[in-house]
């Protein structure tokens, strides 16, 4: 008999291995926003969580240089509260809000509907599920889908305020489904290893000092 870790272990393995080739940031993540002509963009999608770990806080780097060259370290080592090179010179990272979600509608690219993935909340939809006067990660009758809207229409970065609860509660699913979803889920505490050693963090910033 499997224990429940390796059922998950083997649940994330599959959700990765399925998820290849699909258009996102990383591996298991819903990718980056589509937006419209309009510049908006959306999903309606539901909080789940597989353990008591609903969300975490993730640190990265992307920097581009102005010859276009990327220096890209998915996890910092701030996210486990260790040194990193680059946090420690002059860059501070970003900071990424990062729970698991069954997609439940999405406009634009509705073959991602019933998929459990993982997404990086940005800190204003992060806060709206924290601060819920409910649990937002509760899948039965008493929860609630999440409306991530953002807007990009004539400003630098996007705003997120128009983001919400729907206006009344429904269960995610028949009890089958959820602990479907359940399984699916990726437990929070494995994607918190730092991308590289301290080392190699800091061989490639020097590169890309180097040679932006
Ligand atoms: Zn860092």
């Amino acid at each position: 008999m499997k224990t429940k870790t390796a059922k998950l272990s083997e649940a994330r393995q599959k959700l990765l291995h399925n998820n290849k080739g699909m258009k996102k940031d990383f591996d298991g993540f819903y990718g980056k926003l589509v937006y419209n002509k309009e510049g908006n963009a959306g999903i309606i999608m539901r909080p789940i969580a597989s353990d008591e770990t609903f969300m975490v806080t993730r640190y990265n780097h992307a920097l581009l240089s102005p010859s276009k060259k990327w220096c890209i370290i998915d996890v910092c080592a701030a996210t486990i509260e260790e040194a990193c090179p680059i946090c420690e010179r002059d860059s501070k990272p970003k900071v990424n809000y990062v729970t698991n979600i069954v997609v439940v509608g999405d406009p634009l690219r509705p073959e991602n509907v019933g998929k459990v993935m993982l997404i990086n909340l940005p800190a204003t939809a992060a806060t709206m599920l924290t601060d819920a006067d409910f649990d937002a990660w509760d899948t039965s009758a008493n929860g609630y889908n999440f409306m991530l809207k953002a807007s990009r229409a004539g400003k630098t970065f996007p705003s997120y305020d128009a983001s919400g609860f729907e206006k009344n509660p429904s269960a995610l699913g028949t009890p089958e489904e959820i602990g479907a979803y359940v399984a699916a889920c990726v437990p929070l505490n494995s994607i918190l290893q730092p991308s590289f050693s301290y080392a190699e963090t800091a061989r490639r910033y020097e590169q890309w000092l180097r040679f932006r």
